[in-house]
């Protein structure tokens, strides 16, 4: 990995979902933001985002990609990696409803359930207090979010909504069910960035 830097390269995996928003994000939080598709962008990227979007679809297009099997290595290796919604769900180690053939490229310690919040409540915003984030709680914006049913003692939880997880971190892993990257706010991809450096 590429040595300390206080730009890192951060990756946004660019199979499906809001690709655009987490570039500009990240941007925003003074990374160097690039689109990964294949296995030598991966090898090639400090830290990444794996958007928002379809976790079933993501799935099936990183193993068409050829992009699941070195992941999930860099991953287990200590790639910094952050989830948002779909993206959470792609790094749980175990999915409660997953469709047939879903896989994840895992790396945090918890089950998850899609589609959590239900149908009344498919896409809402709420206020969310996420630890490790100065300046008071965040706009979370959930479309049709999961959220973390458990997790596994080396999992960190970092914001509850309603009785429910919305935000962990496993080490290096960082996830939350609602999408950061639609508020204009960056203070989550700030965190991410800095877990980024640290890595470095
Ligand atoms: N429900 C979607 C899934 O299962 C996630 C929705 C989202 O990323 N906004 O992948």
């Amino acid at each position: 990995m590429p040595a300390k830097s206080s730009s890192p390269t951060i990756g946004v995996l660019a199979l499906q979902g809001d690709v655009r928003e987490h570039v500009s994000a990240l941007a925003a939080a003074s990374a160097t933001a690039v689109p990964v598709r294949r296995p030598e962008e991966l090898a090639a990227v400090d830290g990444l985002v794996i958007p928002g979007g379809e976790s079933t679809t993501i799935s099936k297009l990183a193993e068409l990609f050829g992009l699941a099997r070195p992941l999930r290595a860099a991953i287990r290796d200590g790639l910094p990696v952050y989830g948002t919604c779909a993206g959470l769900i792609m790094l749980a180690d175990k999915i409660l409803d997953p469709r047939s053939g879903q896989e994840t490229f895992g790396g945090i310690d918890m089950i998850v359930r899609r589609n959590a919040f239900g149908r009344q409540n498919e896409s809402f915003e709420a206020v969310v207090d996420v630890r490790g984030i100065a300046g008071g709680p965040v706009e979370g914006v959930f479309i049709r979010a999961p959220w973390v049913e458990s997790v596994g003692a080396g999992t960190e939880v970092l914001a509850e909504y309603d009785g429910h997880i919305v935000a962990v971190r496993q080490d290096h892993v960082l996830a939350t069910s609602f999408h950061p990257e639609l508020t204009g706010d960056h203070r989550v991809h700030e965190l991410f960035v800095d877990t980024v450096r640290a890595a470095g």
